[in-house]
């Protein structure tokens, strides 16, 4: 599925495209031309289509920048400046959104649940009972620090019955993992070209309900992350504000055309939970455990304890799987060692099982006998799951 002169990229985005995704970045286009508002028109409504948004309540936004650009654009753009936000997290992204909110100057409470575990219905049931004053509730999608998939469809729920609005981070799930807003009520989410579309980077898209945008005018503290005068613009225009990334927007074109013909989101996880299942079932005979418990492991990137050996070395693993072809990713836990192997892009099975054999021929160059963890890693792992 790729050159083999190009290493894969085992990571959680960017990632590895096709090869026909690349190729359709070797044109130049007019941002203000009609072939390319066509094309993002195009755009707006095909992620909209895997959205499930049938009756036309929501809308799509793209802006330009990463993920990260989108998450704080929808906070600044959708919570008032006198609301209170519930943040939800359990890993890297859900603290990113606290320290956006922060900055942003929106009042904000956290409730943090590890590395390991998911927010849960009655926590946040609790939580918002206990606090009348807060007005939205923010979640990751999957948490791509440990690769956790929270159970976003009770969290809606719950939020929905205490009458709160619900934003959600779904950079890392959406395109493979559900999220149908026919049947998962929430204000807005964001996503971005590089994760599970398996575009390049350069933009990230807001989705929100047309009456969510209507009513953000004014709310933002920046021009440029503004989504409701993004969205304003775009509607009577056919443009975006400012340069767009015209490349990125014809590549991510074709990679559309790309997951439709896999049979959209259903047949992309697919592939991606196969990848996972090769991924998990071959390394456990080497001696790697995956951190998470089979209930929360997501098809989308998956965190192994680094092994116990003394022999073993992050830094050198990492070379030896490099120079077998296999770009894969350090882990970005808070209180044990762990690597990450994406499950993402353009590979299939195949790939995976070839990643397994390398990472034992890398174990067996650092003389590393065995991939297993520390004990201690585990009973961390065990101690708080009980
Ligand atoms: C990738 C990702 C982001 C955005 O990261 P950028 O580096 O800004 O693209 C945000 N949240 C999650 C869960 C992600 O996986």
């Amino acid at each position: 599925m790729t050159t083999p002169a190009e290493p894969y990229l085992l990571t959680p985005g960017p990632l590895t495209t096709a090869a026909s995704t690349r190729e359709a970045m070797l044109r130049d286009w007019g941002s203000w031309d009609g072939d390319f508002r066509a094309m993002t028109a195009q755009l707006r409504r095909g992620l909209l289509a895997i959205a499930g948004d049938t009756q036309g309540d929501y809308d799509c936004v793209p802006l330009q920048g990463s993920g990260s650009y989108c998450v704080e654009a929808m906070l600044g753009s959708f919570v008032p400046r006198g609301g209170h936000v519930l943040v939800l997290a359990n890993g890297a992204y859900g603290k990113r959104i606290a320290t956006t909110l922060r900055y942003l100057g929106r009042r904000h409470t956290v409730h943090d649940t590890g590395d390991y575990l998911p927010p849960r219905a009655a926590d946040i049931e609790r939580i918002l009972a206990a606090n009348a004053d807060i007005t939205h509730v923010v979640v990751v999608h999957c948490e791509t620090s440990s690769g956790i998939l929270n159970p976003i469809e009770e969290i809606a729920a719950v939020t929905a019955r205490l009458g709160r609005r619900l934003l959600i981070d779904s950079m890392s799930a959406f395109g493979a993992v559900p999220l149908d807003v026919r049947k998962l009520p929430c204000d807005a989410f964001v996503s971005s070209a590089n994760k599970c579309i398996e575009g390049v980077p350069g933009f990230g898209f807001v989705i929100a309900k047309k009456a969510v945008l209507r009513a953000a005018q004014g709310n933002s503290h920046s021009l440029s992350l503004d989504v409701y005068d993004q969205w304003d613009v775009m509607n009577r225009t056919g443009q975006w504000r400012f340069t767009p990334p015209t490349h990125t927007v014809a590549a991510f074109i074709e990679a559309l055309r790309l997951h439709t013909l896999e049979g959209g989101q259903p047949g992309r996880l697919a592939r991606y939970a196969r990848n996972r299942d090769v991924l998990v079932a071959g390394m456990r005979p080497l001696g790697f455990e995956p951190l998470l418990t089979e209930a929360w492991r997501s098809p989308i990137i998956v965190t192994f304890f680094s092994p116990a050996d003394p022999a073993f070395s992050f830094e050198r693993f990492y070379e030896l799987m490099k120079s077998q072809g296999f770009l894969i990713y350090p882990g970005k836990l808070t209180t044990v060692e762990s690597f990450r192997i994406g499950c993402i892009g353009a590979l299939d099975e195949t790939v995976m099982r070839r990643v397994v054999q390398a990472c034992g021929t890398a174990l067996r160059a650092l003389g590393v006998a065995s991939g297993t963890p520390a004990a201690t890693s585990l009973d961390a792992r065990e101690a708080l799951a009980a």
